[in-house]
């Protein structure tokens, strides 16, 4: 028997009944006691496009329920080396998006008293930005891995300075940013300009379109972002628009000729060795996602971020 807490099994319960937690973990109040935790933030009035990212915690911790708690591919036990729960969501006030950002960074703050690395369950992209601000205050300016078709440095949208195109403006701001250790990857599509994707290289962030990712393993990629990054402290937020909408449909902003759902793995898989201090999956949009598998891919991917937090490996 594990001295750590394990998700519910197929053989105790049939995967369609249980809990609704992620993975179907033990459910507390508070991060106390834990090394990691999953936490939702049901949240999708930042959204620009296509609604429903509100729901995206319920639907990731419901099509959770398949995973098994051992990595067949990377062979990370998460559960035999972390204490690991779900801490529920974060109440913002559905109303209003600027009091939700900070009531995110003061539950954030809340959390990140205890020595635990939070795994958040979006939620529309806006999010990032708050947590990023009570990561800062525990862990100083991070690496970021920045997983997207956008590059989200928005200054405003529709004049405002809070939307889920705006995060990393607002976090390179605040000062939250390794400004020489931020990688986007995945970004595409239309723009306005070439300044939408070049204001994050002037400002030192390194910026890897889709199509450079076309047709192959992005292993080298990750090589390099491990190289760049080092010791530092990282922060990895993975926007499932990255992949492409043959594979992730489910989601607000759709853009075509993404990534695949097995270069997603490789980003995540490609982040072990790094000191991981907090992730999030977000803009799974259920009302578009009729199958379930932009969730089901949104939980993979969560559970993969468990997998290559420091201690696991
Ligand atoms: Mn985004
Ligand atoms: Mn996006």
């Amino acid at each position: 028997m594990s001295d750590f807490n394990q998700p519910l099994g197929g053989n105790e319960m049939p995967r369609f009944g249980g809990p609704v937690t992620m993975m179907r973990l033990p459910a507390q109040e508070t991060a106390e006691g834990l090394d990691a935790c999953f936490i939702g933030i049901p949240m999708d009035i930042g959204a620009s496009n296509r609604p429903g990212t509100r729901l995206g915690p319920r639907q990731i911790r419901d099509e959770s329920r398949m995973l098994r708690p051992y990595n067949m591919a990377t062979g990370a036990a998460p559960f035999e080396k972390l204490q690991v729960a779900d801490i529920g969501d974060v109440p913002i006030n559905t109303f209003d998006l600027k009091k939700s950002v900070d009531i995110i960074t003061a539950h954030y703050r809340g959390v990140l008293a205890h020595d635990v690395v939070p795994l958040t369950l979006g939620g529309d992209h806006t999010l990032t930005w708050p947590i990023l601000r009570a990561i800062k205050e525990k862990h100083g300016p991070v690496a970021l891995v920045h997983v997207d078709a956008h590059a989200d440095i928005n200054d405003e949208m529709f004049g405002e300075k809070v939307a889920h195109g705006c995060p990393f403006r607002r976090a390179w701001e605040d000062g939250c940013l390794l400004n020489d250790k931020v990688f986007q990857i995945g970004l595409r599509g239309t723009g306005y300009s070439p300044e939408d994707f070049n204001w994050s290289r002037d400002k030192g962030w390194t910026v890897v379109q889709a199509e450079e990712c076309w047709y192959q393993s992005l292993k080298p990629l990750m090589e390099r972002v491990r190289a760049a990054i080092g010791e530092a402290p990282v922060y990895l937020t993975f926007d499932i628009d990255s992949l492409d909408p043959a594979f992730a449909p489910g989601t607000g902003t759709v853009e075509p000729g993404g990534l695949s759902t097995w270069q997603g793995l490789e980003i995540v898989r490609g982040c072990a060795g790094l000191n991981l201090v907090g992730g999030d999956l977000v803009e799974v949009s259920p009302p578009y996602d009729p199958t379930g598998n932009t969730a089901l891919i949104g939980a993979n991917l969560l559970y993969e971020m468990l997998c290559v937090l420091p201690g696991v490996q």
